[in-house]
């Protein structure tokens, strides 16, 4: 199988369910897709190695945009940032275009642009043990 899975929110929140899911999947001769926002630094990517987290592919909606010559707004910080209809259907396109079976994301505004499987991760920590 495909997965895919987003880095903040999802994977830096719970990374031990994604470690073992990820390990799972790539054990069994499928391919793990770190799908985020982020550019692709080695930053990020110790920091998902040191969660534990293999992945086979990394997708950066960030680089993506840059690449295809898209003229992001700078902040007074040097944050990046891209207009929201250019920006969310990123993820969605992506996971078509290479066929994802499962994202896991925790941005519910990306899923209306998907096609393949959309699994929404919730954002508020008190719907995990409600009681
Ligand atoms: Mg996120």
């Amino acid at each position: 199988m495909k997965l895919g899975i987003d880095v903040h929110g999802v994977i830096d929140r719970h990374p031990i369910v994604f470690s073992n899911m990820a390990n799972a999947v790539i054990g069994g001769g499928g391919e793990v897709h770190v799908i985020t926002g982020a550019p692709e630094t080695d930053e990020i990517k110790d920091h998902l190695s040191d969660l534990g987290i293999p992945w086979t592919e990394f997708f950066s909606i960030t680089d993506q945009l840059l690449f295809e010559e898209y003229i992001p707004t700078y902040s007074e910080t040097g944050g990046m940032w891209f207009p929201d209809d250019i920006w969310n259907p990123m993820k969605g396109h992506y996971c078509s275009l290479h066929n994802i079976d499962l994202h896991f994301d925790d941005t519910a505004e990306y899923g209306q642009y998907f096609s393949t499987p959309f699994a929404l991760w919730p954002q508020d920590d008190s719907v995990w043990c409600p009681n």
